[in-house]
C-alpha cells in the first residue's frame, strides 16, 4: 500500500504534539485536549521543531509529507487548534453541574 492516509497523518502530528505535552489526554476518558494553562508557547516551539526535524531528517516521515515540513508544522497547528481546552465529556459533566446550578438559582431567585 502507498501513502499513508490523512488519519494516519494526523496521528503522527497527534503523536507529536502529546510528546511535547502541547496536546494531553484525559486519564478517565482518553479524550484528547489542549491544556491552556500548561501548553505555553514554549512546549509550542519544540512541538514545531520536532515536527521539522522528523520531516527533514527520518525517511518514512520525509516521504510522506513530501520533503515540505510545512505540510506537518500546519496539520500540527491544526490539530492542535481544534482540540478543544478540556476533555469534553469532563466539560459535559461540568457544564451539567453548571446547568443545575443556573436552574437552582433561577428558581430561589423568581420566590
Ligand atoms: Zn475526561
Amino acid at each position: 500500500m502507498g501513502a499513508m492516509t490523512v488519519g494516519k497523518k494526523q496521528e503522527i502530528a497527534i503523536g507529536i504534539a502529546l510528546q511535547t505535552q502541547v496536546l494531553k489526554t484525559c486519564p478517565i476518558h482518553n479524550q484528547l485536549y489542549c491544556d491552556d494553562e500548561y501548553g505555553d508557547d514554549e512546549n509550542m516551539a519544540r512541538a514545531f521543531s520536532v515536527a521539522i526535524d522528523l520531516v527533514r531528517q527520518h525517511e518514512p516521515y520525509a516521504e510522506e509529507f513530501h520533503h515540505n515540513a510545512h505540510e506537518l508544522t500546519d496539520l500540527l497547528s491544526y490539530t492542535i487548534g481544534s482540540a478543544p481546552l478540556h476533555c469534553p465529556d469532563c466539560a459535559s459533566q461540568q457544564q451539567q453541574y453548571a446547568v443545575n446550578e443556573a436552574v437552582g438559582e433561577r428558581v430561589s431567585a423568581g420566590a
